[in-house]
């Protein structure tokens, strides 16, 4: 989510009070409590991007954490005490001048996954300009997109509706450079957490500075045609749609559990705790965490047979563990190792460092998950992790009870597309539908490219004729995008056949059964979805 000030200051408030509690009771406790929170706050600031309070901030964090050591005494040396100090003050100064000016926060937006098609009023993205003429091009073909952005006049007020975090597209080119100042100020205080993107700013030093340094988070310049308006925001939408990282806490003692929970919380990181480790690989279907966090000793079975039993299962053979315990045996620490661990952290845990080992774990972990179960064109699963991921969402409404439709979706001669455009042209059409599905559908629906063209989709809970709504609606919003080749464009259009469990009982057959139902699409002329059952 975006910084608010009252975030920043909540969290610099944490700091100083975690000092203050140092400074008049020096322990090694009341220092780790400083350490994680000037850790916390670097975090916090990394990810908000507030550049310039970052590095006094990190600088702070590396400081402390040399003085992180079961031989140091304290309190601190004076001379140390007094740079800490000056630093604290330092960094509390940089904050209220931040917080004052409120124009550096350059920040995120969580995209509206499941946006959808409304009145305009309720809409999160809005056209701020002089002449709505001018925009109907890309006011359509965001539409398309779901995002159905509403137009406001530059004098017009923004209705009430709208949330705390919209994204503004600002029609700069139609104000006079001398009214940027006031305008963008005024709307980035109204929405400290919306996205504010400039449009037709002239390339020059000037305007771009002013536009960014009054608020803008980016600028679109001047002569940049709608269809690379609308990638340009499409992708910004996907960038920003980061889950929070999650850690699964396997772990018999309530208390210890409970505090690595709280470090875990401090830094934005969900978690679940199993303290009967019997319960972990059912909490792990649920939950799907990022990482394990592994007790070692539990009064039913230790860590390291915990972590064998979870990979013997597929789909958990690279969720990295990580091992919190007492154990300082390094020949047992080596053995839990090779029995399927990825790191060791010995109780008393150092937060600190917990939090580094499990993000940068975690980072690696999901970039090693983006390129084994990803498509790199689209992002959208690929054909193998999406026809697993698509059994396993089967088999939870099998047992749920509940329809599941599957759908496969062919862009409509799209070999034609490829020989009269070429092939990166083609490669952007693929593209474009893929954003229409993934702005289109619910977070729990499957999403994949299934081969060049083809699409897999499954919608739990959603039977043949809803899917057919759904599925229907991206056909004829897609059949409306215009993609641009060179300086004119040209339509696409799709095709879909739709298969629904519980008539087909298993993945395979679900699959079959889409197929031909797409194939019966095209032979009735393309451009149409298919259901046997309707
Ligand atoms: P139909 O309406 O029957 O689906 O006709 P079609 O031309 O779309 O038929 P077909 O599915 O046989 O053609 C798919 C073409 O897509 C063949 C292949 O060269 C091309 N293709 C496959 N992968 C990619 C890709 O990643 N990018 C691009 N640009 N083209 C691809
Ligand atoms: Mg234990
Ligand atoms: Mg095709
Ligand atoms: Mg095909």
């Amino acid at each position: 989510m975006l910084c608010s000030p009252e975030e920043l200051l909540q969290k610099n408030q944490a700091l100083s009070a975690t000092w203050q509690r140092y400074r008049a009771a020096p322990s090694a406790d009341t220092f780790v409590e400083l350490a994680v929170s000037i850790n916390s706050f670097t975090e916090f600031l990394i990810d908000k991007g507030v550049t310039a309070l970052h590095h006094a901030s990190h600088q702070l964090e590396q400081i402390t954490l040399a003085f992180f050591s079961s031989d140091t005494e304290h309190p601190l040396p004076p001379a140390a005490l007094d740079d800490l100090d000056a630093r604290l003050a330092a960094l509390d100064r940089m904050v209220q001048t931040q917080v004052s000016t409120a124009s550096d926060f350059t920040e995120r937006r969580h995209a509206p996954r499941h946006a959808r098609p409304n009145d305009g009023r309720g809409s999160q993205v809005w056209l701020i300009g002089s002449r709505p003429d001018d925009w109907n091009e890309l006011l359509t073909q965001l539409g398309y997109f779901g995002l159905n952005p509403g137009f406001a006049r530059w004098d017009e007020a923004l209705p009430d509706t709208i949330g705390m975090a919209p994204l503004l597209l600002l029609d700069l080119a139609s104000l006079p450079e001398t009214e940027w100042g006031p305008r963008i100020q005024s709307l980035r205080s109204r929405f400290e957490m919306g996205q504010l993107i400039g449009l037709g700013v002239r390339s020059d030093f000037d305007p771009l500075q002013q536009a960014l340094r009054n608020g803008c988070d980016s600028c679109l310049l001047a002569g940049m045609p709608p269809h690379a308006v609308v990638e340009h925001i499409m992708e910004l939408d996907e960038r920003h749609d980061q889950e929070a990282y999650r850690v699964l806490i396997v772990e018999d003692s309530k208390t210890a559990s409970a505090l690595i929970r709280r470090t875990l919380e401090e830094n934005q990181i969900a978690s679940e705790i199993v303290n009967d480790p019997r319960q972990a690989l059912r909490a792990l279907r649920q939950f799907n965490p990022d990482l394990i966090l592994m007790d070692m000793y539990m009064p039913n079975c230790t860590g390291v047979e915990v972590a064998r039993v979870i990979r013997q299962h597929g789909e958990f053979l690279s969720t990295p563990i990580v091992y919190l315990s007492g154990e300082t045996n390094v020949a047992l620490q080596v053995d839990a190792m090779r029995l399927g661990g990825d790191h060791f952290l010995t109780k008393p845990f150092n937060p600190v460092f917990l939090n580094a080992i499990v993000k940068s774990k975690i980072e690696r972990y999901r970039a090693l998950r983006r390129t084994m179960y990803h498509d790199s064109l689209t992002g959208l699963l690929n054909h193998s992790s999406g026809k697993h991921t698509m059994e396993m969402v089967l088999s939870t409404v099998a047992h749920e009870g509940g329809f599941l439709s599957v759908v496969m979706m062919d862009i409509d001669h799209f070999k034609h597309i490829n020989d009269s455009y070429g092939h990166p042209t083609g490669d952007q059409v693929i593209r474009s539908l893929s954003w229409l599905l993934k702005q289109r559908l619910r977070k729990q629906d499957v999403i994949c490219r299934y081969g060049g063209e083809e699409f897999l989709i499954a919608l739990p809970h959603t039977d043949a004729e809803q899917a057919y709504g759904i599925v229907d609606r991206i056909r004829q919003d897609f059949s409306q995008i215009r993609h641009p080749f060179g300086d004119r464009y040209f339509l696409a259009t799709a095709s879909g056949g739709i298969a629904t469990y519980p008539l087909y009982q298993n993945g395979d057959s679900l699959i079959k059964a889409a197929d031909e139902a797409l194939y019966a699409a095209k032979r009735d002329g393309r451009n149409r979805i298919h259901a046997d059952e309707l």
